[in-house]
């Protein structure tokens, strides 16, 4: 078996088990809500088990606000071993990463060239210190840009697996069941077959409308082509989102800090050590 290459990044996430890297087609699919309910669900797979999140989505950031650290003392710190990620609860079992964090003002907009999005990136594979993680969730922009290719060359020591390490990075695809977003999704199969990275498998969100009055699911935004599609491309379909009104005002609440125990409370404003960024 060929030695991996160390690097910065592959040392520091030395300390991590399992990469899942999300991507989708398009944007506005759920990308982003079905990597922070898929951190969510990892959470709860043993009482102990500890994940990251890492929002790479550099122009859109939207996980602060999807777990509730859209909020002014939610922000990183610099210690001397890394940045400090921002956690959701008290525990420090769910840390988050976001340029959203970073930001003077939590509207600003950043237009910045690949170089520099690459040299962001890079710091966050390999400046923030996670500690013992068993899943990194790392949310990535739509399509396949400047950020994907950054990312996964980055990990690519990562992908020769070793005994500490048994499992690669890998992907989850999001996709509404749309024809018009299902089109999309196969660019970005394309991209982890020519990269070789691999797709643990397909989530098709969006996937039929709850009735908010008698929670019955129709079929009013179509269901079922994404499940179709993963057959066809001999992906796994790992399961289907409906829309659901209940799932928007919920993390409305959680922006607004509704929700007990969610959000800025375990937030490092809080409990945090080391200098602010
Ligand atoms: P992306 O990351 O693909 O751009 P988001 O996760 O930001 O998409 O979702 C876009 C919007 O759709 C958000 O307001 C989110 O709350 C909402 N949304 C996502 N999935 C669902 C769903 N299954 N039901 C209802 N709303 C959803």
């Amino acid at each position: 078996m060929a030695e991996p290459l160390e690097t910065p990044v592959s040392r520091r996430l030395s300390s991590v088990k399992n990469i899942i890297i999300v991507l989708s087609g398009k944007g506005g699919v759920g990308k982003s809500s079905s990597s922070v309910q898929l951190a969510l669900s990892l959470l709860n797979t043993s009482p102990t088990a500890r994940v990251g999140l890492l929002d790479l989505d550099l122009t859109g950031p939207s996980l602060p606000r999807m777990v509730g650290l859209d909020v002014p003392e939610a922000s990183v710190h610099q210690s001397s071993a890394g940045w400090v990620p921002v956690y959701v609860d008290k525990e420090r079992r769910l840390g988050v990463m976001s340029i959203g964090f970073l930001l003077a003002n939590r509207g600003d907009s950043i237009v910045w060239r690949g170089p520099k999005k690459d040299g962001m990136i890079r710091q966050f594979l390999s400046e923030v210190r996670w500690g013992d993680l068993d899943y990194l969730v790392i949310d990535t922009p739509p399509g396949t840009s400047d950020e994907h290719i950054s990312l996964l060359t980055h990990l690519h020591p990562l992908f020769i697996p070793n005994a500490e390490r048994p499992t690669t990075p890998a992907a989850v695809i999001v996709s509404t069941p749309q024809t018009t977003a299902l089109n999309d999704t196969l660019k970005s199969l394309s991209f982890t077959r020519k990269l070789a990275l691999p797709v643990i498998g397909f989530v098709e969100n969006m996937s039929g409308y709850v009735c908010p009055c008698c929670g019955e699911i129709s079929d009013t935004f179509g269901r079922g082509g994404g499940e179709k599609m993963a057959e066809r491309e001999g992906l796994d379909f790992l399961g289907r989102v409906p829309i659901d009104t209940q799932l928007v005002a919920l993390l409305d609440a959680v922006s607004k800090g509704d929700v007990p125990g969610a959000g800025a409370e375990g937030a490092n404003g809080a409990n945090g050590t080391g200098e602010h960024f």
